[in-house]
């Protein structure tokens, strides 16, 4: 028997007579203004646009769970992290950056990394990167650092200058460079890199102990990435590659999964750590702390629809759960900020009720009312403020974070301990690279910086020498410079060198 065809209705269920003649005087026009589905269809077409996010537009996403492999209630009061065994169904995200949405997944660009977890405390959203490190480490850098990476102001095209001035200008970011510039910063997909947290977090337990922690997602799939010359290939002739191959292989039924490994270190040890471990430039090295497995991620549902679950997902790294907090590291505290905002000019104050962004497990009782697309009940007729004595929803004591100490005096200081930008950067180079990742690693700087002018070619390759002298070296040779000079920029202080290589 023929299945009976659902009938078309316009946005307002009314039943929808001709979809393809538009209603008009006689035969040939003038369209009338009485053709309502015609204006509703064009008025709605012309408002699918939403802005897309200033940073990490471009991206893929799928549905799955994590599911915890070791007790960590030592460590963390989190229910979601309360049982060996235990599943919480996530959404991931993974993105490009400096791109626009339409933008090829192959570019040389660090990759977004979030989770969000749906947690019976609420949801807990993980936002990291492909990387462990950062390029700067103040927030009042940060739209400057990412109109660099964009598009020159003028012509509307991405400009080699401004890209390595802002960075030769700023000498903390060596360490991405080098990660960035190896072939880690060109993944062959989104299921063959690794996620980290970046920056440093809180875990606290039942008894109020806290701990320092930071988060590495470790592929399962294995770390495959791409040389410059098949990213700029893919670019060109395959500008999805990395959205195709993660919706493909979930649709086969190869579910993509990761392996959770946290780095924990207690406040004694972090006192007379090496490292300042809220500076989001530097690693915490294995050798001194450890991961240990806790889990894994497993993505086994693609979205039905991409608009609704992928554009619309809204990740804020301020959205910590019971038993995860914050650390001071200053990027960090200015993302809480950041990402909420942004979700709020994109999607509206409501935002937290689209499907994807909603609690699942948990329901939300604020007394936040109102605003636009407010489209559920609205908390009905219900108390809207607190305190109130009509039994409304209550604050819960023992949701709080442990007191945090805090001293000092307000001021804008620099970063100084330990003030060495150079050492993890070369570390990386000559220490876990290999012959063949050094080769790359110089190829491909040689490759981009060699289109900057020669006085920001000079500044960045004095601060490769810096990081490591065959570093430096290699680059300098590659780009036609004279060794001698990078070591003598090198030598300088960052002041100096500023003003030797000054138009
Ligand atoms: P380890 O030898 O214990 O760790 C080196 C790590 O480097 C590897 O585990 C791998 O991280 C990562 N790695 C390998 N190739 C690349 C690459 N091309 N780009 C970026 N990372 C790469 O040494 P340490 O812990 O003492 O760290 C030494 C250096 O390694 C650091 O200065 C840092 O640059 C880099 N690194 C360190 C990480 C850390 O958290 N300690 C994390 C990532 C890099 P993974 O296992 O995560 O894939």
């Amino acid at each position: 028997m023929k299945k009976k065809k659902k009938k078309m209705t316009t946005a307002f269920g009314i039943p929808v007579a001709d979809d393809l003649n538009s209603l008009t005087a006689g035969e040939r026009g003038p369209v009338l203004m009485q053709d309502a589905h015609l204006l509703e269809k064009l008025a709605h077409f012309d408002r699918e646009r939403i802005p897309e996010r200033v940073v990490h537009a471009k991206g893929a996403g799928a549905f799955g769970h994590f599911e915890v492999t070791a007790d960590v209630t030592k460590y963390t009061r989190a229910a979601f992290l309360s049982q060996v065994g235990k599943r919480t169904e996530v959404f991931a995200r993974f993105s490009t950056v400096g791109g626009e949405r339409g933008s090829a997944d192959a570019a040389r660009d660090p990759r977004g990394f979030a989770v969000k977890f749906y947690t019976e405390e609420g949801n807990y959203d993980f936002v990291g990167n492909n990387t462990p490190v950062f390029f700067i480490r103040d927030p009042l850098k940060f739209p400057d650092f990412i109109h660099t990476q964009k598009r020159d102001p003028a012509t509307n095209l991405p400009n080699p200058d401004m890209f390595w001035d802002f960075l030769s200008l700023t000498p903390e970011s060596i360490h991405q460079v080098t990660i960035l510039f190896s072939d880690r910063g060109t993944p062959a997909g989104y299921r063959n890199m690794n996620g980290y947290s970046s920056h440093t977090y809180k875990w606290y337990n039942d008894k109020g102990q806290y701990y320092w922690v930071q988060y590495h997602f470790k592929t399962d799939q294995g770390i495959k990435n791409l040389t410059r010359q098949e990213a700029k290939r893919l670019c060109g002739e395959d500008p999805d590659n990395a959205t195709r191959d993660l919706h493909q292989a979930i649709d086969r039924g190869d579910y993509p999964s990761w392996t959770l490994e946290m780095q924990i270190l207690s406040p004694e040890k972090a006192k007379d750590f090496p490292w300042d471990i809220f500076d989001i430039t530097k690693v915490w090295p294995h050798g001194e702390v450890p991961p240990i497995k806790i889990g894994k991620l497993v993505l086994d549902r693609n979205p039905d629809n991409y608009f609704a679950d992928v554009e619309q997902a809204a990740f804020g790294p301020g959205n910590v759960v019971p038993g995860i907090a914050v650390s001071p590291d200053k990027m960090l505290q200015a993302r809480v900020f950041s990402y909420h905002d942004t979700h709020i000019h994109r999607l509206g104050p409501n935002y937290h009720l689209i499907p994807v962004n909603a609690p699942k497990n948990a329901p939300e009782t604020s007394y936040q009312r109102d605003g636009l697309m407010r489209v559920d009940d609205n908390a009905g007729g219900g108390p809207n403020y607190w305190p109130n004595s009509f039994d409304g929803p209550e604050p819960d004591p023992q949701a709080g974070e442990p007191l945090i100490e805090l001293s000092g005096s307000a001021g804008r200081y620099p970063f100084t301990y330990p003030n060495d930008d150079f050492v993890q950067a070369g570390n990386l180079f000559s220490k876990v690279m290999t012959d063949e990742a050094r080769e790359h690693l110089v190829g491909n700087i040689v490759d981009h910086l060699g289109k900057a002018q020669k006085r920001i070619q000079l500044r960045q390759t004095a601060l490769f020498y810096k990081a490591h002298e065959e570093y430096g070296s290699r680059v300098a040779q590659g780009l036609g410079l004279d060794v001698k000079e990078v070591k003598r920029l090198a030598a300088m202080s960052q002041k100096e060198r500023t003003e030797a290589t000054e138009v």
